[in-house]
């Protein structure tokens, strides 16, 4: 489902055009505290309303020193993840022939795309490398996690100093095209 945000003095009628539902509801009685909630309020009525909510202008907001470190660490471990798998692909190794631990069958690298098996679907590659790259994930994930975080933080703290804005808008469904 997608969203369209509109100011709070929209007209009922260009709201309503915006949408492209033909049975749509502005309701008026709560006020979301986010978008997140604003929207799972409107999901939960399959789009047939739209809802005021506290838009907060984050694009007010330039990312923090410890943010933009971070963002730096994400790409390198990104860049050191595709590196690995690059070198540790099936295809640099200099036989012509792979076997699958699995079903056991014998298969010319040149039939093969990427690093699966054709026949049953098993990794190629010796356990430690998918391992190797599932450990490169985790760290991935680990410093997203600390990226959003500093960022909430970041949030809050602007909030509280009043650096931001915060109005209350229209959170409203948009009605897919139908060719
Ligand atoms: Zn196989």
């Amino acid at each position: 489902m997608e969203f369209k945000v509109m100011p709070l003095k929209s007209d009922v009628s260009e709201i309503i055009e915006t949408s492209g539902y033909e049975m749509l509801v502005l309701k008026n009685e709560t006020l979301f505290p986010s978008r997140e909630e604003a929207e799972a309020a409107i999901k939960e009525q399959g789009g047939s309303c739209a809802v005021r909510f506290k838009h907060v202008a984050l694009d007010q907001l330039e990312p923090t020193v410890t943010m933009g470190q971070i963002t730096d660490r994400i790409r390198r471990m990104r860049e050191q993840r595709d590196k690995f798998e690059a070198e540790h692909s099936i295809h640099e190794l200099s036989a012509k022939l792979v076997t699958c631990t699995n079903c056991e069958s014998k298969i010319a690298k040149s039939y093969v795309e990427g690093e699966m098996c054709p026949v049953c679907g098993n990794d190629l590659r010796s356990p430690y490398i998918p391992a190797q790259i599932a450990t490169y994930e985790e760290k991935i994930a680990e410093l997203q996690r600390e990226y959003n975080d500093a960022r909430e933080r970041q949030l809050k703290r602007a909030l509280a100093k009043g650096e931001i804005d915060v109005r209350v808008m229209w959170l409203v469904p948009v009605h897919e095209q139908r060719d």
